[in-house]
């Protein structure tokens, strides 16, 4: 069946159409117009409407390489239903390098937001209205907190099972149930019942080639299993590892940081972790994992003080297997900041 043409912020598209449009989202300082690019793809033939969004968190840019090269791979004359790519939703965020606002409000707190609101209130609007709303799944695209990293994981919401089976055709290593925030893009979308993975990947204020070809994978798997397009790449993990609860473990003593474990891995009980050394050589502390999980987050600081978050551990779950190749069918706080 023919698709039909789309509207998306006031621009019609055809089947088999790409535009890039812009919608004015506020005015900066200067008064100049301030603006929300995004790619409207129309697909040849109807299906569902998906949204792949990036840098909600203005320092969080690994998506948005996963959207260029999602925008190479992906072509309207071969693709069923719609697909709604915003490579920057926190476009001044990003202008100035920062996680938030200039204002320092958190666009991830601010949906749904308001069109007579603050810039994050505005911008959080447009996507509801826009991105969101009339959509059957959606991709967030996030990294860790300022001076720490994640390793590849999809977060998504423990009772939702349509995202919970997207998880893990996404392919991602690991999945997090995780608890919705409010005012969250993901908290928004579920209430309006669309589907979001929240995928985090990396380190802030960086290109991470690994999250990002993770992340590239896990959307066209996506697709293809929603049958909007043909063929995807293989997934970066057939067998994601469904976690249990995570927790932060903490530095008991300040000095240099020696890591002794690494992203991804399983750590036994009993395993050491890491080790504190003063600046004069003295060991301060050497910490053991007290039971087994895996290392899904991780500091990215060299030095620590007592009470410091050093690794973000998950206890083991259930071992997924994705089903057959699908293609063939908050808080200014930095102890405090969460990631998604
Ligand atoms: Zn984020």
């Amino acid at each position: 069946m023919t698709g039909g043409p789309v509207t998306v912020a006031g621009v019609t598209v055809e089947p088999g159409e790409r535009r890039d449009i812009a919608p004015t989202i506020s005015e900066s300082y200067l008064g100049d117009r301030t603006t929300l690019p995004m790619a409207v793809l129309n697909g040849v033939e109807d299906g569902p409407r998906a949204f792949v969004t990036a840098a909600v968190h203005g320092d969080e840019l690994n998506g948005i390489a996963t959207c260029r090269q999602l925008l190479d791979a992906l072509d309207p004359s071969q693709l069923a239903g719609v697909v709604v790519i915003v490579p920057i939703v926190n476009v001044p965020g990003v202008q100035i390098g920062s996680r938030y606002l200039p204002d320092r409000r958190d666009l991830n707190r601010s949906f749904p937001g308001s069109h007579t609101g603050s810039m994050a209130a505005r911008i959080a609007r447009i996507v509801c209205d826009e991105v969101i709303d009339d959509s059957d799944v959606g991709i967030d695209l996030h990294t860790a907190a300022n001076t720490r990293t994640n390793t590849p994981q999809v977060r998504i919401v423990e009772d939702d099972a349509d995202a919970g089976a997207l998880a893990v055709v996404f392919g991602a290593p690991f999945v997090l149930p995780s608890r919705l925030r409010e005012g969250s893009l993901r908290a928004i979308a579920h209430d309006r019942g669309v589907p979001v993975l929240t995928f985090e990947g990396g380190a802030p204020r960086r290109f991470d080639d690994d999250a990002i070809d993770v992340a590239r994978r896990g959307a066209l798997q996506v697709f293809a299993h929603l049958g909007m397009i043909d063929d995807a790449p293989p997934p970066a993990s057939s067998e994601p590892m469904l976690l249990n609860e995570s927790r932060w473990l903490r530095a008991e003593r300040g000095g240099i940081l020696e890591l002794l474990c690494s992203a991804g891995e399983l750590v036994r009980a009993g395993d050491p972790l890491w080790s504190t050394v003063s600046p004069l050589g003295e060991e301060r502390a050497s910490v053991t994992a007290d039971e087994d999980a895996y290392v899904v987050g991780a500091t990215t600081l060299p030095l620590v003080q007592p009470g410091q978050a050093i690794l973000h551990v998950a206890l083991p779950g259930d071992r997924l297997v994705v089903e057959d190749d699908p293609s063939d069918e908050e808080d200014d706080d930095l102890e405090d900041v969460v990631d998604d």
